[in-house]
């Protein structure tokens, strides 16, 4: 596993959110996406060698609606970065984690997702991501 590779933030209202953080940032987002299969919009802002992502719910369903609903507004997944996602998952599943996708999905910011349960990482949504070449 390499570097956090961003930090998920889930917030109500993303343009709001896109205004408040190009004030502390200094700068716009770099990208806005929207991920239909995911029910999420997202803005990703660099920040030196850091990244993070903004999410707003596009769809009730979606998980980031979810947990808003439960938790409100704040740091919702740390995102890891690895050289081969396929591999990451076997050794993960070996040492017992439990995985909320065993097959990569395609995420935002051209990259191969699966996220671990928060119940086997003591509460903390954990993504690997995997850049697509
Ligand atoms: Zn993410």
């Amino acid at each position: 596993m390499k570097k956090i590779e961003h930090i998920g933030i889930a917030v109500n209202d993303i343009k709001a959110s896109n205004a408040l953080f190009e004030k502390l940032l200094g700068h716009p987002p770099y990208k806005q996406e929207e991920v239909v299969s995911e029910g999420v919009k997202t803005s990703f802002f660099m920040n030196g060698p850091n990244k993070i992502e903004l999410l707003e719910a596009t769809d009730t369903n979606s998980p980031i609606a979810k947990f808003l609903e439960k938790k409100g507004e704040g740091i919702h997944h740390i995102a890891f970065d690895v050289a081969d996602i396929a591999q990451e998952i076997v050794r993960l599943q070996s040492e017992g984690f439990v995985l909320l996708n065993d097959i990569p999905k395609k995420g935002a910011d051209n990259k191969l997702v699966v996220f671990l349960h928060p119940k086997s990482t003591n509460g903390v949504l954990i993504e690997l991501c995997q850049e697509i070449k």
